[in-house]
């Protein structure tokens, strides 16, 4: 129930904004060619929200799904494979933004992975990273192996997360800033696929973050 009440809530204001500039569209004088445009803009980002938040919420029901049934097959595999599909992934948005995309992976690290899966934990850790970042600056992507855990790190300069809200960020459309989030384009549940993500291969996630001095989020596996 409390599912269906917070997608109905998530979805209201997209709707509510494209049914109201469709009405004032309707209602005015088409020939008003800049503000035709403009409205047309907003609506065009609206349902980009939507498409957004529909495309996570399918994602997050599928990996359920396929968890209930057959399982998530887990198979042993080169880390860095995955994390260089993921970066190139996260390439185009970088570079739009001229943020530098930095990996570093020793080939040899292996851990019981599904790679698809893993890859679409890590392009939407990336994707934050450069979401959350100012132009210019650098993130970081690395894997290292450590006794019992293989780590995947995603770090940033950007503009962190006070210490308050580290424990909840993980939730379902739980953000620490709702406009910011929704003018990048965020659906607040980037980070909810992630940790499912995360724990389907026996792992966890955590965060490291401070305002104004960046974050660093970590995928921790098992060893093999
Ligand atoms: P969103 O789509 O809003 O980015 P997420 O689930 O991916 O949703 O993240 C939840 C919230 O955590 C974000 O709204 C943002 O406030 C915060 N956050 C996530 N990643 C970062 C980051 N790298 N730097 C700063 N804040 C972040």
């Amino acid at each position: 129930r409390e599912c269906v009440s917070n997608v109905s809530h998530e979805l209201k204001t997209p709707i509510t904004t494209i049914k109201g500039f469709v009405e004032t569209l309707l209602d005015g004088d088409l020939d008003e060619q800049e503000d035709t445009r403009k409205f047309l803009g907003i609506i065009s980002k609206h349902s980009d929200r939507l498409n957004a938040i529909i495309e996570d919420l399918l994602s997050l029901s599928r990996i359920e799904r396929e968890e209930e049934s057959a399982g998530i097959e887990l198979v042993p595999g080169s880390v860095d494979v995955v994390l260089m599909a993921a970066v190139q992934a996260c390439e185009l948005k970088a570079r739009d933004k001229n943020i530098t995309l930095e990996l570093a992976c020793d080939s040899t690290i292996r851990a019981r992975i599904n790679p698809p899966l893993l890859e679409q934990a890590l392009v939407n850790l990336i994707d934050n990273a450069v979401k959350y970042s100012d132009p210019g600056s650098v993130v970081g992507i690395e894997a290292v192996s450590a006794g019992q855990e293989i780590r995947i790190e995603v770090l940033d300069r950007g503009c962190g997360i006070p210490t308050g809200h580290h424990e909840r960020i993980f939730e379902r459309f739980y953000r620490v800033d709702k406009a910011r989030s929704r003018n990048l384009g965020g659906t607040g549940l980037g980070l909810a696929i992630v940790k499912h993500i995360a724990v389907t291969h026996s792992g966890s996630v955590s965060v490291q973050s401070a305002p104004g001095k960046g974050s660093t989020f970590t995928i921790h596996l098992p060893s093999p």
